[in-house]
């Protein structure tokens, strides 16, 4: 059964819409993760460890325009929030001319994008004056070898010039994000942390997910939230919890100096009761969990003729059907949990990866 909420949300427009509708546990939709690729410029081992990919094919990848249609008729719905992500997002040519399509829906308060950083010094300044709000660049390792052993391209200095040069055109604070994955970089969770503050950026300590494309996940390798912590507090002393009235996935805290930073611990305390969240693929399949087995075509009826209203009709029925808690059944698992899926299985259809539904 859905349930309808009170909303502030406008339409296009600029008109508010009475209600936004609830899935069955009670969560509106209020985040779209948008990916613009499935290409990527790097080939991180917990997300792209293979040597071959099925790619989507060209034809079906959403113009910025019909992108935008979608976008609106998301926005109708509820959503106020977009991340741009991949692949990488910033291998989509002239991506900043959709950032200003999407920058100029005033429903729209928080227009965000997910980065390797890479290709951010040549691009940082004109997404900044297309209206791009935040960025988050991704950043496992400050050593060179370990770059290019966990991501095999040797393009660390890339990354952190793609960093200074966000923070040169006033992505401020700038998120950076680090996967932690045990015997490959918890060594460097000071490291991390401490560029980070010198930046006055925030860095968020992500643990390792067993989803589509982590195809050599282990339990093992996990550092778990609690353990994050203790290494942190041992050696910054006492850190406090800052409440969070949102629902960001990334619980924060500070060190006793004041340096905030986060913690996302999908894999050992999953944030599924409050998930407004839900991802668009390149090609226009509307997937509403990070592990949900299949999605809901949007391009077809898009290209199809299907107007605002059916679109939004068809949201509508999708939205408040939604079960998925994800993350949460497989923590259930407990001892069983191994890896989400083999390469096989990503092979024959790659929209369970990773890299395919953005992050
Ligand atoms: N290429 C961009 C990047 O790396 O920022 C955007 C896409 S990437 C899929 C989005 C995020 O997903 C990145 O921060 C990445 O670290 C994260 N990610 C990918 N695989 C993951 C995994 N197995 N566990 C945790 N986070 C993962
Ligand atoms: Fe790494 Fe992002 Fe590319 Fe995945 S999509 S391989 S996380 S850079
Ligand atoms: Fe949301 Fe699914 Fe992630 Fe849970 S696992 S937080 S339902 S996307």
């Amino acid at each position: 059964m859905s349930t309808l909420l009170p909303s502030k949300n406008l339409l296009p427009g600029g008109e508010r819409t009475a209600v936004t509708e609830a899935d069955n546990f009670g969560r509106p939709l209020r985040n779209l993760r948008l990916s613009v690729t499935d290409r990527c410029n790097l080939r991180c081992a917990y997300c792209m460890p293979e040597e071959e990919y099925t790619w989507l094919p060209s034809r079906d990848i959403l113009s910025f325009e019909e992108i935008s249609s979608l976008v609106d008729v998301f926005c109708g719905f509820g959503v106020d929030k977009v991340r741009l992500t991949g692949g990488e997002p910033l291998l989509r040519r002239e991506l900043h001319r959709l950032v200003r399509l999407l920058s100029e829906k005033p429903p729209l308060k928080d227009l965000a994008i997910t980065t390797n950083g890479l290709l951010l010094s040549e691009q940082a300044a004109a997404l900044k004056s297309s209206g791009l709000h935040r960025v988050t660049v991704s950043l496992d390792t400050l050593k060179r070898d370990r770059f290019l052993a966990l991501t095999r391209r040797d393009a660390l200095s890339g990354a952190l010039e793609g960093v200074e040069a966000a923070l040169r055109a006033g992505f401020a604070p700038l998120k950076l994000d680090a996967v932690i994955i045990r015997g490959t970089n918890d060594d460097e969770l000071f490291d991390l942390l401490e560029y980070a503050r010198e930046r006055r950026a925030e860095i968020r300590f992500i643990e390792y997910m067993d989803v589509g494309g982590a195809t050599r996940w282990s339990p093992e390798q996990v550092v778990p939230r609690e353990e994050l912590l203790a290494r942190l507090e041992q050696r910054y002393g006492q850190i406090e919890p800052l409440p969070e009235r949102t629902s960001a996935p990334a619980e924060r805290f500070s060190l006793r100096d004041g340096t905030v930073f986060g913690i996302i611990a999908s894999t050992t305390a999953p944030f599924c009761g409050s998930c407004d969240r839900s991802r668009l693929t390149a090609d226009g399949i509307w997937y509403l969990c990070l592990y949900a087995a299949g999605g809901t075509d949007l391009k077809h009826p898009l290209r199809n003729g299907a107007g605002p209203k059916e679109l939004r009709e068809l949201l509508s029925r999708t939205w408040t059907m939604r079960t998925d808690r994800g993350a949460e059944q497989r923590l259930s698992m407990r001892d069983k949990r191994q890896a989400l899926l083999g390469q096989d299985a990503l092979r024959g259809n790659p929209h369970l990866e990773m890299h395919t539904r953005g992050g």
